[in-house]
Parts: structure tokens; C-alpha cells; sequence
């Protein structure tokens, strides 16, 4: 049994597999600096494959606060948690995990906040349209903070088009604007802002879109991030897209969120951002 009231201890980790990778642990001890917080601490768990429920109740009972859940356990941190934020219960997965007070586990889905903050240091998102591609995990956790900002619409764009229209019709009642899904083939319009939530950077590819999707002013954001332009991002300069960004800053914006429901505080992303980025 947990004894929260007895341990109010400030021990977080972040549990995957793998996890060696992880920049949490930078992220949140530059949080931690910027309170003072010397009792904050913060490391990478891994746990095996078959083994996520074991190794988190380990952690919990030997004093753990909270983590933050990455690959690829987060629907499973979502099956765990006692409790669902609206935002996780949406996204139908759980990043950031807390143990509350009365000994029940709190899942939180950081994700869309956190791209949305990062998105708004770029763009306003009020009235604009939006295109996102891919229908995953990361996808769907971002729907409805992005609806929330009150774009004129959203599009879903998906290799597989059944899953961009599958992921559409689950939201539409839940958004009060216009959102359609497509397969890539049947995008037609120009857009403000495109949001790549797909897997396609990471090995390399390029996503088969009509160069005029981006309009004049366009943002493209990738949620992949890494020391050299994405292919998405070659792809957006390529069609003569000035604004490009890459996932980073939502790495550190959903970090943010985990930390603030953690401790309360909201910290200054900028700054974190600035040095994780310098160390790539
Ligand atoms: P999922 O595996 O759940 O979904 C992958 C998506 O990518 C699917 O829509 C899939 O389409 C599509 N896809 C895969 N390969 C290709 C390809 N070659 N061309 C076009 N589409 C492709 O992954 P997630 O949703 O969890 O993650 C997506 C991306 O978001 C990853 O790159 C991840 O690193 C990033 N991410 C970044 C975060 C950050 O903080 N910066 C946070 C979370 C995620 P199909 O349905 O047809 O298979």
C-alpha cells in the first residue's frame, strides 16, 4: 500500500523502452534550478517490455511521486491511472503520471498542450486551418487542445485514410469546428498551419503532398525534432515555407505541464529550450 502522507517526497522519473535517450531528466532539473526546488530529483527507469505495471508500482511504493510514461507504454499508464484528466481520457493515453494524496494514480496527457504551446510562440491559431498529418498516438492526443484554440478548421491527413476518417468522426461531436479526415491523395486545400504528427521523418521519408497545401505564411511544424532539418521540414522549405519548426519545443512544453501538475509551478521554457537545443 502506498503511504503518501507519510513520503512527500519530489522522487519522479520518466519509465520506457527504451529510455536511455531520454532529455527528461535535463529538461526537469532545469525546471527544478529555476525554483530552487534541491529536493526535486528526476532519472530515467527502464522497464522491460512485459514488465511496465511491476516496475511503476516498484517505484511508487519505494517513495515515488509521479513520471512521465514514454514508447511505448502510454496506453497502458492509461489503463493503470485511477483517475483521468479530460485530456488524457481524449487522447486516449497517459505521459505523465502523479500519485496523489489519497494513494490514487492521476494520468495527465501533456502532449497537446504542450505542442500547442510551442505552435502559439509561432503562430496564432485563432481562425487559421489547420492540416495534421497522421492519425497515431501523438495525433490524437492533440485534437482537442489544438480545437480549443478556435481555428477556422482542422484537417486529418493519413497514409492510411480510414484512420484519419475513423479519428475525425470520433471527434466531430466533440469540437464545434469543422474537422474532416482524408488520405493524403485527397488533399486539395491550402493551409496555415501543417502539423506533422507522423512517424514518416524518422525513417527518412517524405510525406506525398501537393506543394500548394502550404499557404502564403504558412507554418509547418514537425513533431520530429533532431540536430539536422527533418525531411519534413526540407519538404516545407522546399515549397518556399519561411516558418518552419521542429518538435523540440513541445518536448519541453508537455515536460512543463508534467512539472507544473507535479509541483505547482510553471516554468520558463525558453531558457531550457535555448540549452537543449545548443546540445543536440
Ligand atoms: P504512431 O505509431 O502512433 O503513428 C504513426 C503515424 O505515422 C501513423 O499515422 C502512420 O500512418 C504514420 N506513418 C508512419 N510511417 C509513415 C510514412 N512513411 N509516411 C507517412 N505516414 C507514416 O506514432 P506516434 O503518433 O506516437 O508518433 C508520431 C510522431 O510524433 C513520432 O515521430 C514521434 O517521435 C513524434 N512525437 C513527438 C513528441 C514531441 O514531444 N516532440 C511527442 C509525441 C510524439 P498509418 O496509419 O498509415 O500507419
Amino acid at each position: 500500500m502506498f503511504s503518501p502522507h507519510l513520503n512527500p517526497s519530489m522522487r519522479y522519473v520518466v519509465v520506457g523502452n527504451p529510455v536511455a535517450h531520454s532529455k527528461s531528466p535535463q529538461i526537469h532539473a532545469a525546471f527544478a534550478a529555476q525554483f530552487g526546488l534541491s529536493d526535486f530529483s528526476y532519472e530515467r527507469l527502464f522497464a522491460p517490455l512485459d514488465g511496465f505495471e511491476g516496475t511503476l508500482r516498484a517505484f511508487m511504493s519505494e517513495g515515488g511521486r509521479g513520471c512521465n510514461v514514454t514508447v511505448p507504454f502510454k496506453e497502458q499508464a492509461f489503463a493503470l491511472a485511477d483517475v483521468l484528466t479530460p485530456r488524457a481520457e481524449a487522447a486516449g493515453a497517459v505521459n505523465t503520471l502523479l500519485r496523489q494524496d489519497d494513494g490514487q494514480l492521476l494520468g495527465d496527457n501533456t502532449d497537446g498542450a504542450g505542442l500547442v504551446a510551442d505552435v502559439l510562440r509561432h503562430a496564432t491559431l485563432v481562425d487559421k486551418r489547420i492540416l495534421l498529418l497522421g492519425a497515431g498516438g501523438a495525433a490524437r492526443g492533440v485534437i482537442l487542445p489544438l480545437a480549443e484554440q478556435k481555428p477556422a478548421a482542422i484537417a486529418i491527413a493519413n497514409r492510411t485514410a480510414s484512420k484519419a476518417v475513423a479519428l475525425a468522426d470520433e471527434f466531430a461531436s466533440r469540437v464545434t469546428r469543422p474537422l474532416t479526415g482524408v488520405g493524403f491523395d485527397e488533399v486539395y486545400d491550402e493551409f496555415d498551419i501543417v502539423i506533422n504528427a507522423t512517424s514518416a521523418s524518422l525513417g527518412g521519408e517524405r510525406i506525398p503532398l501537393p506543394s500548394g497545401v502550404f499557404a502564403s505564411g504558412a507554418l509547418a511544424y514537425d513533431m520530429m525534432y533532431g540536430r539536422d532539418e527533418t525531411p519534413f521540414l526540407a519538404q516545407a522549405r522546399e515549397a518556399g515555407v519561411a516558418s518552419r519548426v521542429d518538435g523540440l519545443g513541445m518536448l519541453v512544453g508537455q515536460a512543463a505541464e508534467a512539472f507544473a501538475l507535479w509541483t505547482g509551478k510553471r516554468p520558463d521554457i525558453a531558457p531550457v529550450l535555448t540549452a537543449l537545443r545548443a546540445a543536440l
